[in-house]
């Protein structure tokens, strides 16, 4: 994003709407600072900030390879080329009984890594996805970070976007059950090594009695859950193809 000086009276109004705080007063004129704007497009949208010059305007190229991961994993209001899904996870991967993605036997792991204020480098997702893929993952292949790896086996970005910053981005995947202590293992000692923080989504089903099978293994870890559910009344079904692919599905 770019304020253009001509026009902007330096009053201030767009700099605490900024997340990473890349607004500031320069003399008396607001600049943007290039490296540390993620292009969340805050500051521009109308709804949010009022530029009383309309003196804030979208750089040319923001579109374009590799600075346009800052504004498909920043602004939720973009959707992306390959993924088709707005934002910067895969679509209701927090309600799994529309999508039935995660079966009985199985885990869905999504991590959010970065926050407003804080953003992630590409560095330091790729530091959780390179540790993940030593367990043997495979990544949500309908995730737009894993369209940014160079090799998805072993969890590597591709060098165009290393130097990149966004606001968050999730990775995902699925992994049979008996996986879940391994990988919550690694990402414990993962975590040691980020410079930013996140939040890790498990998505398991409940057993017939009730019970949720992964708890055990949380306390086991010392890790403590805050169970968080979806409800969609009637909204929708499992997809027909993963109840057949994987033999069901119980949400
Ligand atoms: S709101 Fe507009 S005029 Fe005011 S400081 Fe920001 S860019 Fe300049
Ligand atoms: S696009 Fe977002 S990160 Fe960049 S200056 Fe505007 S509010 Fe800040």
């Amino acid at each position: 994003m770019v304020i253009d000086q001509e026009k902007c009276i330096g009053c201030g109004i767009c700099i605490p709407y900024c997340p990473v705080q890349a607004i500031a007063l320069v003399g008396k004129k607001a600049v943007i600072d290039h490296d540390t704007c993620l292009e969340c497009g805050n500051c521009i949208r109308s709804k949010v900030v009022r530029c009383p010059r309309g003196a804030i305007y979208e750089e040319p190229g923001i579109y374009e390879t590799p600075r346009a991961v800052r504004r498909f994993f920043s602004d939720p209001m973009t959707t992306h080329k390959v993924t088709k899904v707005p934002g910067r996870g895969t679509e209701e991967v927090k309600t799994n009984d529309v999508t039935g993605r995660v079966c009985r036997g199985e885990v869905g792991i999504a991590l959010e890594i970065g926050r407003p204020c804080l953003g992630a480098t590409m560095a330091d997702i790729e530091r959780i996805t390179m540790g993940l893929a030593e367990l043997g993952i495979k990544f949500e292949e309908c995730n737009p970070l894993t369209h940014l790896m160079a090799d998805r086996e072993k969890g590597i970005i591709a060098a165009e976007y290393k130097g990149e910053k966004v606001v968050s981005a999730i990775v995902e995947f699925t992994a049979p059950f008996d996986q879940l202590k391994p990988i919550l293992t690694k990402v414990k000692e993962l975590a040691a090594q980020l410079d930013t923080v996140f939040s890790l989504d498990l998505i398991c089903c409940y057993e017939d009695d009730g019970t949720l099978p992964a708890l055990p293994v949380l306390a086991e870890l010392g890790i403590q859950p805050r169970v968080n559910a979806k409800v969609n009344l009637g909204l929708g079904r499992p997809y027909k193809i993963y109840r057949e692919q994987k033999g069901g599905c119980a949400s």
